[in-house]
């Protein structure tokens, strides 16, 4: 199933609710009595046969009259693989490292599928973007063995791990937190497609352009640490949850290492997409046009 986060201002729901799509509309999840949030949705027993059925039964809503948000709001976990992709740890003269290189994003960075990504006024010169697979954990595993890590995820949605560059990489320590985590860096969505309906990792490719220039084209099957792979190394570390996302590395192509570099910039509209699991379509505004949208 596909499953979504959405509020419809033409019911007047102002908080969000779960819904799969069923027959090119919106299944009502919430209104059947499950819960409103994907990460309480994930937490349940047997979670994805509960989904079905209830959409079998549920009020059904026109795709017209709901607005997507981000799938998971409030993740307990965010994990994220670094230099994961042969090319791009070399056009950022790194080596492919041995071992994951491992960090960690704010969940207040999470915004929806087709949200603005706003430039910060602290770091408005070098924000760039990073198209991303990302998994959702479905289950509670501790030192998973890699034979068993498949059967953690939940599903696969897609994601834009946004960096401000001079944060990332010139502050103190080459802590990566925060340059990461300014708010709206994580665009997020716009479903969680469960693995019983995602394509092989062969058959997805990513793309993130912006306008109709082409600026990150790869395969997941190329990912040097593989998801199972990564599932198991976290697990040595932390127990997974339910909700907890893990985003699998970006391939090459970003904005600081093109010649020239390629900076995000008002006006400009970032689409993220995995084929098979959806598209991120993100207008990039500043700091000044959002204070003005709110004045
Ligand atoms: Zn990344």
């Amino acid at each position: 199933v596909r499953i979504i986060s959405f509020t419809s201002s033409a019911e007047n729901f102002t908080a969000a609710r779960l819904g799969v799509w069923r027959d090119e509309q919106i299944a009502d999840l919430t209104a059947t009595g499950l819960p409103s949030s994907l990460e309480q949705l994930l937490a349940l027993d047997d979670w994805r046969a509960g989904a079905e059925q209830a959409a079998a039964g549920a009020p059904l809503l026109d795709p017209g009259e709901v607005e997507i948000g981000a799938p998971l709001v409030a993740p307990p976990k965010i994990l994220c693989l670094g230099m994961n992709f042969r090319a791009h740890a070399e056009e950022v003269d790194a080596e492919a490292p041995a071992e994951p290189t491992v960090f960690s994003k704010l969940a207040s960075s999470i915004t929806g599928p087709t949200d603005p990504i706003v430039i910060p006024a602290a770091a408005p010169r070098r924000v760039d973007y990073e198209g991303e697979l990302a998994v959702v954990i479905g289950g509670r595993g501790r030192d998973v063995p890699v034979a068993d890590a498949e059967a953690l995820i939940a599903g696969y949605t897609v994601a834009n791990d946004v960096s401000a560059r001079d944060w990332q990489l010139k502050k103190p320590a080459g802590q990566w937190l925060l340059g990461k985590s300014f708010d709206t860096f994580l665009p997020l969505g716009p479903e969680l497609v469960t693995a019983d309906e995602a394509p092989e990792p062969e058959a997805m490719t990513l793309r993130c352009a912006i306008g109709d220039e082409i600026l990150q084209e790869a395969s997941i099957a190329d990912l040097l640490v593989g998801i199972p792979e990564a599932i198991s190394y976290l697990s040595a570390v932390c127990t997974l949850e339910p909700g907890d996302l893990i985003l699998t590395g970006t391939p090459e192509g970003v904005g600081m290492a093109r010649v020239p570099r390629r900076f995000l910039g008002a006006g400009d509209v970032v689409e993220t997409s995995v084929g098979g699991i959806g598209t991120l379509r993100n207008p990039v505004v500043t700091a000044d046009e959002t204070e003005r949208a709110q004045a």
